[in-house]
């Protein structure tokens, strides 16, 4: 048994053993690990360095490189469609999450009306332009 392993078991912070933590982590050390990961987030950054494999060159547009970058919308683009199919079966809009989609929708009235809005202003600025 690891030392973690042995500190999770008795209730403990896995990391410094000392203070009783329902997660892996207490909260001393969870600050602890957040402020030292800003800080090296920080320093990455103001060098122009991917912040998430702290490795590579970032992107001009992203705080990410261009890997991390398409694997974070990847990724996004996953848990996006994970959570449309769960609303989709639930029979609720899944555009707000909120309220229930219209019969053999998938979008509830207000937000069809906004998406219908949102179409047309887009339209009418590709004709204005
Ligand atoms: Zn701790
Ligand atoms: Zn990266
Ligand atoms: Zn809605």
């Amino acid at each position: 048994m690891s030392t973690y392993q042995y500190f999770r078991s008795q209730g403990l912070c896995g990391t410094c053993g000392k203070e009783h933590s329902s997660e892996s982590l207490c909260n001393v050390c969870k600050r602890k690990r957040f402020a030292r990961m800003s800080r090296k987030i920080n320093i990455h950054k103001a060098k122009g360095i991917c912040t998430k494999c702290f490795k590579h060159p970032a992107s001009s547009t992203s705080q990410f490189c261009t890997s991390c970058s398409k694997a974070k919308y990847e990724s996004n683009k996953k848990y996006r469609k994970a959570i449309y199919e769960r609303l989709k079966s639930q029979g609720i809009c899944v555009l707000c999450g909120i309220e229930d989609a219209r019969p053999g929708r998938v979008m509830c009235q207000e937000c069809t009306d906004k998406e219908k809005q949102r179409a047309q202003q887009k339209l009418f600025k590709i004709l204005t332009a």
